[in-house]
């Protein structure tokens, strides 16, 4: 038997209802604070993520899936929505007649990572994004609408994260003063931090490896090198969130995976998942659309972990799969005729309705009616048929109401709605 590819994963039709309930519950949200839903495609040019996400990151330097195409072209399954997005603000000119726009997306993103509980190659995100607008403003309304669906969803243990990056102005200094921090303490660091202290100290920080966590305690903090402006954005950010109750932690290591963050990044961890804490993140990347091409508008997003959070929210919500109203017994084949238009007709009424034509005994039908777990059997079988009328029982009580088969579906409806 052919089996699925390592690190991949089917989401199950038992399963499905929590991520509904999740992604329904995220799109109301984020449609009420103006976002408005954008699908970009899941194959882009490999370049496309080199430019964007940067040549020194783990995500570009090992887990792409790069193929060449037909033609020679190198083209990826995206890692992430961000650039995308970003390409599709810059090719479609949305900036043209309001240089603001917020978008949001739900899809799967790819990473050849190594597979654990909580990692996987094809794994989901909900990612939103404002373009064209650098106000603090913006970054702490949208780390209040993530806040809010977590909160919306019923998850109490997260905690949110935050730091500022600073911006072209005054990380480099900062840059600085951390690269001659490491590159003095060279034999303690890994080997890919070896190399990142020159190239891209900051990743350092967020290093796992403890003796790399062990070199960077003493790290200079990037607050003390942050220029008035930076300063003054991060202060407004913090003053913001504290007045509408969110709460958070400063993290002066919170640096990210990707290189084109600039000033306030945020991540929000929980206690429910084990070793993969974190299950959202996001950040400005002021510089991005430009580098890209497009006009010098700042931006700012997010992606949650949607695998993580089903995760989460799986743990303390009841099952939510759906069962059929009704179960529709049909005996013979006058049954079986009438059975399949009732059906039709009560599905179209908006009435969850489940038939079986198999033709097989009551007896087994009930069973498949109980195991469904559905509230309702109607009955219909030849004997009654004749009689004009059917049975409608009620799978809990056990109680049984006769109906006339004229305006059967009219008087059901009726019936359910009392
Ligand atoms: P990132 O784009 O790396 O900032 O990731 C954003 C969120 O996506 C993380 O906080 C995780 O919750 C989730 N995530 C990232 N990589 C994976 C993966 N391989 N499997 C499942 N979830 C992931």
């Amino acid at each position: 038997m052919i089996q699925l590819i390592r690190g991949f994963k089917d989401i199950l039709p038992e399963e499905s209802a929590l991520w509904q309930h999740i992604e329904n519950t995220a799109r109301a949200l984020f449609e009420d604070f103006g976002f408005r839903e954008i699908h970009p495609p899941v194959l882009e040019k490999t370049e496309l993520f080199k430019r964007s996400i940067g040549e020194d990151t783990d995500i570009v330097e090992k887990e792409m899936y790069t193929f060449a195409d037909r033609n020679g072209d190198l083209i990826t399954l995206r890692p992430e929505a961000t650039a995308s997005v970003v390409r599709s603000y810059i090719q479609h000119k949305m900036y043209a007649v309001d240089p603001i726009r917020k978008m949001y997306t739900i899809g799967p993103m790819f990473r050849r990572e190594r597979p654990q509980k909580g990692r996987y190659r094809q794994f989901y995100q909900i990612n939103a994004e404002v373009f064209g607008e650098a106000s603090p403003y913006i970054d702490a309304q949208l780390i209040f609408m993530l806040v809010t669906l977590f909160s919306k969803l019923g998850v109490m243990d997260i905690n949110a994260h935050i730091n500022s990056l600073g911006c072209p102005e005054c990380r480099p200094d900062f840059r600085k003063a951390l690269s001659e921090l490491l590159i003095s303490r060279k034999e303690q660091l890994c080997e890919d931090c070896i190399r990142r202290s020159e190239r891209n100290p900051l990743r350092v920080l967020d290093c796992k490896v403890p003796a790399c966590r062990e070199a960077v305690s003493e790290a200079p903090s990037i607050m003390d090198f942050l220029c008035p402006d930076c300063a003054r954005h991060f202060d407004t950010v913090q003053a913001m969130l504290v007045k509408q109750g969110v709460r958070f932690e400063l993290d002066k290591r919170l640096v990210r995976g990707l290189d084109y963050y600039t000033r306030t990044t945020f991540e929000l961890q929980t206690g429910a998942l084990g070793a993969q804490s974190a299950v959202a993140g996001g950040g400005r990347y002021d510089g991005l659309v430009k580098a890209l091409g497009g006009p010098a508008h700042p931006a700012i997003g997010f992606a949650i972990g949607f695998d993580r959070l089903v995760e989460i929210v799986s743990q303390s919500q009841e099952n939510l799969e759906k069962k059929p109203v009704i179960f529709i017994a049909a005996l013979g084949e006058e049954g079986i005729q009438n059975g399949y238009i009732w059906a039709n007709e009560l599905c179209l009424a908006g009435v969850p309705t489940e038939a079986d034509f198999s033709g097989k005994s009551l007896k087994s039908l009930m069973k498949r009616a109980d195991r469904m777990g559905a509230l309702f059997v109607l009955m219909v079988g030849e004997s009654e048929l004749k009689e004009g009328r059917v049975v409608l029982r009620d799978m809990k009580t056990k109680e049984q109401h006769a109906f006339p088969v004229d305006k059967l579906t009219e008087t059901i409806t009726n019936f359910l709605n009392r």
